[in-house]
């Protein structure tokens, strides 16, 4: 067996370890002599396991008891909606600050969806490469909303938005349990769990029970409604059972190594040895400015992006994009290549990854360099 380091920004790498547990008990989870994926999610073998892991997520997270922790499906992209017709039900209005792909398709839902959105901020003036600092929300809003970590960009907040009794929602897709975040500042958070919790299919939603309500905006379908999920426990219908499974062991193995404080220190080592080589190389450079920048998703150019528009000068830059590329992923390290909008590349060190993943690919960027 020989395994890759899995840059993906997404579903991405697991640990090895939750893989072989899960793997150990296939075809016969507990002494059932079933597969967890063949099972009635109103059994008696599946309740401990949804349980355990809204135990494990209220503990890891520290959880204050006056929030609800819901397993929802439609991914991140789902909550864009939720969230809108929610919560957007007294003036109509909500604050959104604009930080890249992610906050832009979630200001453009509920813009769809009749909301009156102000965009209160942007970074839009240098690519999106920074987070605007706006210390204070204030205004008439329903609730205001972040994207705490911007996964295309690279960026990531280092601070929380102060905003009084308006309800602050962030989505934290690509960040969730990579670091400890005060939950109680917040109204909603959420995170779709292939980036750093699970497998595709489950959406981790906490959610403040005063937000709750039995009046969504008119029209909302009852599978969009917060309270349909919170009065039922998440079992309305049937949950993503499988993926709540591996989630639970996820959230164990963060346990293990430490929780969000332990994960926090874990990626801080591994960001700073990518980051350090890139701001002392001359052949690679990060994309995102120091102050704003993600543990998490680190994305990178090379001395071969010069913004040229220049024929030649941008064939030469693909070239050498798909050249590293395609050399990495022989090389073992896959899945680096950047998202269209930035270009370049892209390495996603979620809690997964190992230093040795990172030590790994600095070793491959040293050596491109010096041959090309
Ligand atoms: C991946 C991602 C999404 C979209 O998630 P889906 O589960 O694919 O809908 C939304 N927000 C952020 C920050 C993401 O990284």
């Amino acid at each position: 067996m020989s395994r890759v380091y899995n840059f993906s920004a997404g579903p991405s790498c697991l640990p090895e370890e939750v893989l072989k547990e899960c793997a150990a008990e296939m075809l016969d989870y507990n002494g059932t002599g079933q597969s967890v994926m063949e099972m009635s999610h109103r059994s008696k073998a599946f309740e401990p396991i949804i349980q355990d892991a809204e135990a494990m997520v209220r503990k890891l997270m520290k959880v204050p008891d006056n929030y609800k922790v819901l397993f929802l499906q439609g991914g991140g992209s789902t909550q864009f909606a939720m969230v809108a017709q929610n919560l957007g039900i007294h003036t109509g209005k909500a604050a959104y600050i604009e930080t890249g792909v992610w906050a832009k398709k979630a200001a453009a839902e509920a813009k769809h969806l009749g909301i009156d959105v102000d965009i209160i901020a942007s970074s839009k003036d240098k690519g999106y490469s920074y987070i605007p600092k706006v210390e204070k929300i204030e205004g008439d809003y329903d609730y205001a909303y972040i994207c705490f970590n911007n996964t295309i960009m690279g960026t990531h907040y280092e601070y929380i938005p102060e905003t009084g009794n308006i309800p602050l929602v962030a989505d934290i897709s690509s960040c969730v349990l990579s670091e400890p975040i005060d939950v109680s500042k917040f109204g909603i958070l959420y995170a779709g769990a292939q980036k750093n919790l699970a497998p595709a299919g489950v959406t981790l939603v906490i959610i403040r029970e005063d937000l709750i309500t039995d009046t969504p905006r008119p029209g909302t379908p009852t599978m969009l409604t917060y309270k349909t999920h919170a009065d039922a426990d998440s079992m309305y219908n049937t949950p993503p059972c499988y993926t709540i499974y591996v989630l639970g062991k996820v959230l164990h193995w963060i346990e293990k190594n430490g929780g969000a404080e332990g994960m926090l220190k874990r990626n801080q080592e591994k960001a700073e040895y990518l980051y350090n080589f890139l701001d002392s190389s001359d052949f690679f450079r990060a994309t995102a400015e120091k102050g704003s920048r993600s543990l998490m998703n680190v994305p990178f150019l090379t001395k071969y992006s010069t913004g040229s528009e220049d024929e030649a000068a941008k064939a030469k830059e693909k070239e050498i994009n798909d050249k590293f590329v395609k050399e990495a992923a022989a090389a073992g390290l896959v899945n680096l290549k950047g998202h269209r909008l930035v270009g370049g590349m892209r390495a996603s060190i979620y809690n997964a990854m190992t230093l040795d993943g990172v030590k790994a690919l600095v070793e491959f960027m040293k050596k491109f360099a010096a041959e090309n």
